[in-house]
Order: structure tokens, then sequence, then C-alpha cells
């Protein structure tokens, strides 16, 4: 069994086996970029090791001498003599990326008598500093010793001394390597000095990182499954931190906040590793490498425009100089914002190097929440006070609290606050108060700094490198020139320009932008389903359809119902004692819904649009309070103490079961007569003014076919009477039925005898199959998931296996009977993608979801239609 492959050996391909990171650098060594030669232990080993430790001993080490021998040849060094130093990293590397979730150790091999011999070729402070790394890294990921406590030893000795570390004569080194090796003791560990137990136990030690809090979390956050372990690279050390003709950075091929086409980074002379993110220093911009090292940055511009060209897509790149010489140590394709993907996206289609169907699928859904989401209010930015300026990390608006640490941020965040997590820099432990925050704010790094990257990839708005801000993280206070903010203070940020202001700014609905539009534009073209909204309202349905919706899938009429003065002519209905009374209510309630389908109609010109009659159970209408029911009385003239008898009488021990939907309509068919009366004399008018309409009009909640046969009779004998009293010419229209009960999904067949269309109600459908109250659910679902007995909340994500089983029960059964009826789902999982893939797959015609989610939603029908023509889908890195 092949447990370990030299970088040679692998490809990109391999990434489940190698990680991310590993099968990168195979495919750069294969291209013959100049990458430090190494090797990948699998991700394999790290899940037998997590299963089994004795694994380690008995087959892995074997192969891990073996491989160090190869490399000791391929690099003419040793890994154990003290001349010709072969040092390595040990880095962690899983399928996805993880940035700075796991760990990684460098300069491993060092030892009290190599670092001597290491001297002779370098200088002491560099050979020192290289050290006192491991010492730090090493205590770190392999015993947990915080990496503050060796700063601290560090400093001190500084100021004892009176000079920096890089000064230090041999025997400070020395004392100083004493200290830190002290320190380990004092935490029950030794730090060992044969470079091959190093070796071993930091592999160990990067295994078990997979399993660690921050991995944890971020797992759970990005849906990366627990099985796929993490591979472990051992690649020969490079050293940045020789001199000031060697450094270390980090750069984009493209601006991954806005998608510019320039190189995008930052780069530290004399420095290793971490230290460019970690934000200590602050880094320079990476156009500024040109004047300093200008062949390593021709070197660099050309190798990182071979490796777009390569993976045809925006490379995050690492590289090292030493002594002026380039090497690059990972790549990958660079998390973005939403903005960046998009303008990314066509931009590669625009230079050839993607074609449209590939771009539709480097934009995820929730990518696209992001680009209509709100950004502030320009005429309130103006009149807003600026407190202070950084960089812009992460685009977005958002106000909240200020709070200073992580775990305030779940606090604040758990009593339903919207947080700004404010801190001097995050760093992955802050992971967990991240996701909560609403932006976060730091005084220090730069644009690839921790918080900015962690930032992009959740789309949550983000400053950095607010550096007129003192943050006192101990105080919980941040300075502001004269200002001081203490937590539970207002800010606003805006992660678009990078200024932050003081208090509460209004935001609104970002421009609905062009670049978006042609995305979308040719998700239509390759989409199969359709893509309806909910809505009602006139704004609604004008947003609906600048957001491109093809139809209304489900316009709710109980709804119109709510204006006072219209609850009020419901209410004399419900209540009236005579048939006088009732059918004086009902005709003022006939001209309030004729001018509401007439409004609605012209709002949606000549697309279609499902009118759902009247669904919920007549109490929902009236007022329950003694106060608001006296007032009641004495507006319709009746006595408060009959009133209120009538309303009792009416409650439902279980109203989502009770008299409602087609129910409702079979006692009291007035209710629906005048609804239909109301649609189809606003549809003469519009007739009149030359529209075209095909009225669809759906029946709720209908069990058994005798219902819609029995409610479908009336409608048309009032629809009949209507076109007659008006000397007018029938129009076609369809009466259709929504499917909400198991039962109705079982008789579809029978149904669609009747219905001219269906459309899947999920959220009642839902409700009715787990007999989950949707209104209740919160107070049990969170258990649910967290003890895994349920993956997801079945209303916001379908439940395939279940209710998707009845949907699909039912598409054939009604396909049967008309196969080309028209077939549709409404209810909050018509917006999520996950679900829409689903629906793509069982062939209904359009999902209809609320205004909102369209553009998502479209994006997602596409991307489900290349999934059925099997366009690949490039897993993100
Ligand atoms: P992460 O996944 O958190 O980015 P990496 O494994 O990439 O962790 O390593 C952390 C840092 O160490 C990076 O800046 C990387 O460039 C640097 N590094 C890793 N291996 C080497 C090496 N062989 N020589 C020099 N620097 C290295
Ligand atoms: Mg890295
Ligand atoms: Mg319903």
């Amino acid at each position: 069994m092949q447990f370990i492959y030299d970088f040679e050996e692998g490809r990109r391909t391999d990434k489940a086996l190698l990680g991310g990171k590993g099968a990168n650098l195979a495919e750069m060594t294969h291209l013959g970029l100049p990458v430090p030669p190494g090797f990948t232990i699998t991700t394999e080993c790290c899940m037998t090791y997590l299963k089994e430790e004795t694994f380690f001993d008995t087959q892995l080490k074997k192969q891990i001498l073996e491989a160090i021998q190869r490399l000791e040849e391929k690099t003419n060094k040793s890994f154990t003599s003290r001349e010709s130093l072969l040092l390595v990293s040990v880095r962690s590397g899983a399928k996805f990326s993880m940035p700075g979730m796991m760990d990684t150790i460098l300069n491993l091999g060092l030892n009290d008598q190599r670092v001597r011999g290491f001297t002779r070729t370098t200088s002491l402070a560099f050979a020192y500093d290289c050290y006192r790394r491991l010492l730090q890294m090493y205590g770190d990921v392999v015993f947990g010793i915080p990496k503050e406590e060796f700063y601290e030893l560090l400093e001190k000795k500084e100021q004892a001394l009176g000079k920096p570390a890089d000064s230090f004569f041999l025997n400070e080194q020395e004392e100083l390597i004493a200290l830190y090796k002290q320190q380990f003791i004092a935490h029950q560990r030794v730090f060992p000095q044969d470079p091959f137990e190093q070796l071993f136990e930091a592999t160990k030690a990067v295994f078990r990182s997979w399993n660690n809090q921050r991995a944890k979390v971020y797992r759970e956050l990005n849906h990366i499954p627990y099985h796929l372990g993490t591979a472990v690279n051992i690649q020969s050390m490079v050293f940045g931190n020789s001199g000031n003709q060697s450094g270390t950075g980090v750069v984009f091929t493209r601006n991954p906040a806005t998608g510019e086409h320039v190189l995008f980074g930052e780069f530290l002379l004399n420095a290793q590793g971490e230290d460019v993110v970690a934000g200590i220093r602050t880094p320079e911009p990476i156009a500024d490498l040109k004047e300093k090292l200008p062949t390593a940055y021709a070197d660099f511009v050309h190798y990182a425009q071979v490796l777009e060209d390569h993976y045809k897509d925006m490379q995050d790149i690492e590289f090292t100089i030493e002594n002026g010489q380039l090497y690059i140590l990972q790549t990958r394709d660079g998390k973005r914002t939403a903005k960046a993907a998009l303008t990314i996206a066509l931009d590669l289609v625009t230079e050839g190097v993607i074609t449209k169907e590939t771009a539709l699928t480097r934009i995820s859904p929730e990518m696209i929440d992001q680009l209509i989401h709100p950004i502030f209010d320009e005429q309130a930015i103006k009149e807003a006070r600026l407190i202070a300026t950084g960089l812009p990390a992460s685009p977005g608006a958002a106000t909240g609290v200020v709070v200073f640490t992580a775990d305030a941020a779940k606090e604040f965040h758990n009593t339903g606050k919207k947080v700004i997590l404010v801190r001097q820099e995050t760093s992955p432990e802050d992971i967990e108060g991240m996701v909560v925050s609403e932006a976060i704010v730091t005084s220090r790094g730069g644009m690839t700094s921790h918080a900015a990257v962690v930032a992009r990839g959740m789309g949550t708005c983000c400053i950095t490198g607010c550096e007129a801000l003192t943050v006192d993280e101990q105080n919980k206070q941040v300075k502001c020139g004269e200002l001081v903010l203490t937590e539970g203070d207002i800010l606003s940020v805006d992660g678009t320009s990078g200024n932050l202001f003081l208090n509460e700014i209004p935001t609104v609905i970002a421009e609905n932008n062009d670049d978006l539009q042609r995305l979308l534009a040719w998700a239509d073209e390759v989409a199969e389903l359709r893509v309806r909204a909910n809505a009602e309202t006139v704004l609604d349905l004008t947003t609906a359809m600048d957001f491109g919706a093809t139809g209304i899938g489900l316009a709710r009429t109980e709804h119109m119902f709510f204006g006072a003065e219209r609850v009020l002519e419901m209410r004399r209905l419900i209540l009236a004692d005579s048939d006088q009374e009732a059918q004086d209510a009902l005709d003022r309630l006939v001209t309030f819904q004729q001018e509401d389908f007439y409004q609605m109609y012209q709002t949606v010109q000549d697309k279609p649009m499902v009118i759902r009659l009247l669904d919920p159970p007549m109490h929902e209408f009236l007022p329950h309070e003694p106060n608001e029911i006296r007032q009641l009385a004495r507006k319709l003239g009746k006595s408060p103490l009959v009133v209120e008898e009538q309303i009792r009488r009416l409650q439902e021990t279980n109203p989502m079961l009770g008299h409602r939907g087609c129910r409702l309509g079979i006692t009291t068919p007035a209710i629906y007569q005048m609804q239909v009366c109301a649609i189809f004399t606003s549809i003469f008018r519009l007739l009149d003014e030359g529209q075209t309409i095909v009225p669809e009009i759906m029946i709720p909640l209908i069990a058994e076919e005798e219902e819609l046969l029995h409610v479908k009779q009336f409608l048309i004998e009032t629809i009949d009477a209507l076109f007659e009293e008006a000397g007018i010419e029938p129009i076609s229209y369809e009466i259709g039925t929504m499917i909400e009960l198991p039962r109705a999904c079982l008789i579809a067949d029978d149904l669609a005898q009747e219905a001219d269309f269906f459309s899947f109600g999920t959220n009642d459908l839902t409700q009715m199959t787990y007999g989950f109250s949707r209104d209740d659910i919160g107070k049990f679902i969170n258990s649910y998931t967290e003890k895994k007995i349920m993956k997801s909340d079945p209303f916001q994500h379908l439940d395939q296996k279940g209710v998707g089983a009845l949907i699909r029960i039912a598409v054939e059964k009604a396909r049967q009977t008309k196969p080309g009826m028209l077939i549709g789902v409404c209810g909050e999982v018509g917006g999520d993608p996950e679900s829409i893939a689903f629906f793509a797959e069982i062939g209904v015609d359009y999902v209809s979801c609320s205004p909102f989610r369209i553009p998502a939603a479209r994006l997602a029908v596409a991307q489900a239609a290349l999934a059925n023509k099997k366009v690949p889908i490039p897993v993100t890195q």
C-alpha cells in the first residue's frame, strides 16, 4: 500500500487523496514551477491513524523514512548531519482548503547541535530565528503550549539585554533557547532533539489537528465531511527570513474583493511563513516588489500567469524568495467576494478562457444573495459621522453593537443583537465569533490578513488595517482620537469603502446591477425550470418582475384583507346575523378586491399569475383581546357578549387542520364566489384596455376529488354568469389545485382529471407529512440538528426522502393522466438551491419563491440543468 507520494507523482485531480495543497504542489512540480521538493502523506493515513494509532509505527514510519531518504538525495542535503542541513516544513492540507484551521510547523529538523552547524552557512541571527520559530510552532502544534508564552520570553530577554534578538551573541541566543526549552518543561514536555522524532510527532499532531475545535467549526460551517481527513505535506524549507534579498508573500492573480484584473497581494522582506497573514508586521503591496527585487518580481508575474492559464481561474499564490531566488509554495483557486466572483467569471468569458456554462458554475446562489443585499443609504451616509477609514477588505453594509471578543460576539448574538466584532487582529480561534458577527473590524493587518480572508469567504462585511483605532480588548474599549467606544456602543461598517461610522445608518437594497443581469440572462438560456414569484402586493410584484420572475406562482388573497377598512368588512361578513348583512359586506369586499386584482394584473402584464382563493381559518381575521372585541361590537352595532360568544365558537383546537382552505369554500361558497367575481370583473376592465390574460385560479387544501369537483362546479357557474351578465365573449381560464396534503399526492392521478394545473404547497405538505407544526418547529428543530437526528429544517430544505417521495409520486401520477400538465412548486423550498436540484430532477415546470430569492433561484435552476447535462461543476479547492 502506497501511503506517500512524492510531489513528482501526484496531479491536481488527486485532491481527495493528497489534499488540495498536496495535489496542487504536485501539479506545479509537474508544470516545472520552482517548488521546493517534498512529499505528501495521504488523507487515508490520517483517517487510519485517527482510528488506530499503532498504524503509525507499524506501517507508516517505514515509508516516511524512505521518503526522507529520497528527499535527501534530491536536495543533496542531509536530515541528520550538521552540515548541508535539510530542514522541512510539515503542512496540513485537506481536500477542501481550510485556511489557517489546521497546523503547520516550519524549520523542522533543527536542534541544539544542528543550529550551530546552520550558523556557519547563514548568519547567527537567522539560524536562531529559525530555531526559535521551530520551538514555538512545535510547542504550539504538538503540545498546545500557547505561542504567547514564547513571545513573552523573547521580549523579556530583549529588554534585559537592551537590544533586539538579531543582535544577540551566540551565548545570548543559547540562553534564550534554554528559556524556551524550560517553557516546555513547565508544561511537563520536552522538545525532542532527534529530527525524526520531531517529524513523526509533528505528523501525528497534524493528523490530530483534523479534530481541533476550529477545524470542526469550519467544517460544519462549510459542510465539509469529517471522513475526508487531512493530508500532510513534508517539504524542504526555503528561507524568506535570510536577509533583505529574501522575503515572503501572498498574492491573488486578480483582486479578490472587486475582481479587478491586477495582481493583488502583499509581501514582507526578510520574513517567514505566516508573518504576512498574521498581521504582526504591516506588509507592503506586491507592486513595490518590482523595485526591491526586480528579477524575482518578473519571475513571479510570469508564474502567476502560467498558473492562471493552467487553472483557468483566479489563483491565490504563496511564494518565498530566498536570496533573490523565487519559490512557489502554494496555489489554489482564490476565495473571493460575490462581486469579485461575478466580475472574474464574466471577464474570463470575455477573455475566452472559459465558456458561459462554466461561468455559471463559478458563482454560487448564496453569492447572488450577497450581490443584491443592502448598502447604506447614500443620503444618510453624507450625514453620518465618519470616525475612521481602513482597508475595504470585504464589501457590504452593517450596523451593530461593538464587541471585542469572539465570546462576547456569541453572547450578544444569542440575545438577538447584531454585533460588530472589533479587534486588533483576528486569529483562527475567533472563528465562532466571526460567524455570528454582522461585520468585522481590525486595527491591524492587510487585505490578505486572516480577518479579510475569512470575512470574504463568509460574505461578511469587513474592514482591516483601520489604524486610527486603538483597540484594547482586555478593557473592552476602542479609542479613535478623542472618541472612546465601549462594548455595546453602536457602529456602522461600510466594507465597500472601508469607512467606519458612529451610530446606525439606514440601508437600502443595492441596485440590480448589469453584470448580474448578464449572468442571469445566460442562466435563463440553459434553464429548464422556470422561476416564478410568491407575491401579491404591487411592490412585491414589481420587485419580482425586476428580478426576472417569469410569472407569479402564488398570489395569496388573504393578504388583501388585512387593511383596517377591509378587515372590518371581513369581520362583518364572518359575524353576519342576516343574509343582507353578509351581502353588504361581500359587496364592499368585492370593490376592494377588484381594484387589487386590476393593479396586480397591470403589474405582471402578460406574465401568468396563479391566484389562490382564501386559505386561512376565519378566526385569524377576528380580534381576541376583550378591548378589541368591545370596539368591534360597537362598530358593528352588536352586543359585545354576543360577538365574544361567536368568536369563541369559531375557535378551533387545531386550526391548521381545521376549517380552512377549500373547506371554507364548501361551507361558505359566497367568499370564493366574491373572489372570482372580483378577479373577473377586474379582468373585464383590462381586456377592454387591450391586455391579454389567461387567469389561473387555485383552490387550496384539496384532499378529495369530490371537493375539487364541487368547488370547481360553482366557480365555473359563477364565472359563466359573470361573462353573460357583462355581455363579454368568454375567455379561457384555468382552475388548478394546490397539492399540500399527503392524500392529494397519492390520488394525484384522479385530481389531475379535474385540475388544469398543480402547485405543490411544500410548507403545508411538509407540516402534514411530518406532523410538525411549522409555527412551532423552532422549539425543537435545533435539538434535532444538534443531535444529528435531522440534517436540517425540512421547511428550509426539502425533505427529499419523505416529502420529496410524495411529490415524485404525485408528479408521475399527474403526468400519467395529463402528460403536459403545468406543475409548479411554491413554498419556502422553492427558492432553496438544494431543493431546486431535486425539483429539476423530477420534472416540475417551475419553482416559485419570494421576490428576493429569484436571482439566486434563476442561477440554481441553470446549475441544475447543467448538472443534468453533465457539465462538470468544478469543486472549489
Ligand atoms: P496554511 O494552509 O495555513 O496556509 P501552509 O502549510 O501553507 O499553511 O504554511 C504556512 C506558511 O508557511 C505559509 O506562509 C507557507 O508559505 C510557509 N511555508 C510552508 N512550507 C514552507 C517551506 N517549505 N519553506 C518556506 N516556507 C514555507
Ligand atoms: Mg498556505
Ligand atoms: Mg397551504
